[in-house]
């Protein structure tokens, strides 16, 4: 394990007790908060019967109304462009963002300069400290300035810490290759795709990213950075250690690897995080699947209680190796509820899929998931690269075969792998969409 550096080692290793008690001071304030503020909580709220003073114990909070996604498009559809769930006069916002609009409508946040200059810094203290990543750094980041959230907070709170960045926006991605090794980066982030990706590019010119001096790459916006093969493949494409960052436009961003690698870390001290049954919404039993809802304890402008981020999770809460007793997800972000299909009767989880698909070398990193309707007969179909040219069809076809074995045996199905040729799945910088719903 590398070696272990706190932010705020005093917040990091709280005993529970004492972190469930901040944690329920400040969902209590944070519900007075949004109840004053923001006409749409006061709305919610008053239907419900319940106020802020009703919080005695964190038990309590399972009283509370959700938040969904759906609320904020609607809020900020009859209300442009901010909705009435803001908590600030929106003259106050420095920062705006959009949510990439995935699965529906794009929401659009908004950030005070606190928020910006002191929480999200804050934040990406936590997640750099646990990577390990220090003032003598020089972070790349490979990413074009834009409306999407991505990198923009990350690279902006390690500037402000005294890393070195070199920006990466609006170059390709074999001068980002090359930019990588002249400006000696020494940390890089991404998705986990698109790290793969440059992992292909620096090959096609004769580079391997394993030479340059990149010692740890973080990686967000996919479950990818906790699929144990695709983990390890990024580790061997770059040489260095990958690190899991999440968060999202709304939220903001709550979830860090340490050095440790055993788990996603939750901010506790920023976020109360619960883990529901996706049926019942009731919290599970400890250490089962369930989704993550959480609520900001910290931040002014857009503060959410109880969001549903419909992201399956387990947590684990036990003290990590790293001394930090902040939770951990084991195993990072599982799934989205959203992308769990059903087939021929059986729950299935993309992430599973892709784990089976890179702990085989034939294949390239690239691949995608069709389903077809139901009652077609037909199977479910996994289209899958050669890794290179010079793979025969002989060995080709055999990792087929030991594909389709791993594949029936942990998922009890059978089915169809197409081949096709090397580049003709689509590549992604940003999220990327592998799973096809045949209509
Ligand atoms: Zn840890």
């Amino acid at each position: 394990m590398e070696e272990v550096t706190y932010w705020k080692k005093e917040i990091e290793t709280l005993s529970r007790e004492k972190i469930e008690e901040l944690q329920l001071q400040r969902f209590r304030e944070r519900m007075q908060y949004v109840y004053e503020r923001s006409p749409m909580y006061k709305r919610k709220y008053d239907e419900a019967g319940i106020k802020p003073s009703d919080i005695r114990t964190l038990d309590d909070i399972q009283h509370v109304p959700f938040t969904e996604k759906e609320e904020l498009r609607e809020s900020q559809a009859q209300h442009p462009p901010w909705g009435d769930f803001i908590c600030i006069p929106p003259e106050e916002g420095v920062r705006v963002f959009q949510t990439t609009g995935t699965t529906g409508i794009p929401v659009k946040a908004i950030l005070n300069k606190k928020d910006w200059a002191v929480h999200f810094y804050e934040q990406f203290m936590h997640f750099m400290y646990g990577y390990g990543i220090r003032v003598s750094d020089i972070l790349f980041v490979p990413f074009g300035y834009s409306l999407y959230i991505a990198w923009w907070g990350f690279q902006a709170a390690l500037e402000q810490a005294g890393v070195m960045i070199v920006p990466g926006g609006a170059q390709s991605s074999q001068d980002r290759v090359k930019n990588i090794f002249d400006w000696g980066a020494t940390a890089v982030c991404g998705t986990p795709t698109y790290l793969l990706y440059l992992g292909e590019t620096a090959k096609k010119i004769d580079l391997s990213l394993a030479d340059s001096k990149v010692r740890i790459v973080v990686t967000a916006g996919e479950p990818g950075a906790n699929v144990p093969s695709t983990k390890r493949t990024i580790e061997e494409i770059w040489g260095a250690k990958c690190y899991d960052d999440i968060g999202s436009t709304e939220i903001s961003n709550f979830g860090f690897e340490c050095v440790a690698q055993m788990g996603t870390h939750v901010i506790e001290s920023m976020f109360y995080a619960e883990c529901l049954d996706i049926e019942s919404l009731k919290p599970v039993q400890s250490g089962e699947v369930g989704e993550l809802v959480l609520s900001n304890l910290c931040t002014e402008s857009m503060p959410l209680l109880r969001y549903r981020m419909k992201d399956l999770v387990r947590f684990d809460m036990e003290t990590c190796k790293c001394g930090r007793t902040f939770l951990r997800l084991d195993g990072g972000i599982l799934g989205r509820s959203d992308d769990m299909f059903q087939f021929a009767g059986v729950n299935i989880f993309p992430s599973a899929i892709e784990n089976f698909i890179r702990e085989v070398p034939e294949f390239s990193n690239e691949y995608q998931i069709v389903v077809p309707k139901i009652r077609t007969g037909k199977r479910l179909k996994i289209r899958v690269e050669p890794d290179t040219a010079d793979i025969s069809k002989d060995r080709m076809e055999q990792a087929v075969k030991r594909f389709v074995e791993t594949f029936k045996y942990r998922i009890t199905l059978t089915p169809d792998v197409e081949i096709v040729e090397i580049g003709e799945l689509p590549r992604f910088e940003l999220k990327a969409k592998r799973l096809i719903r045949e209509t």
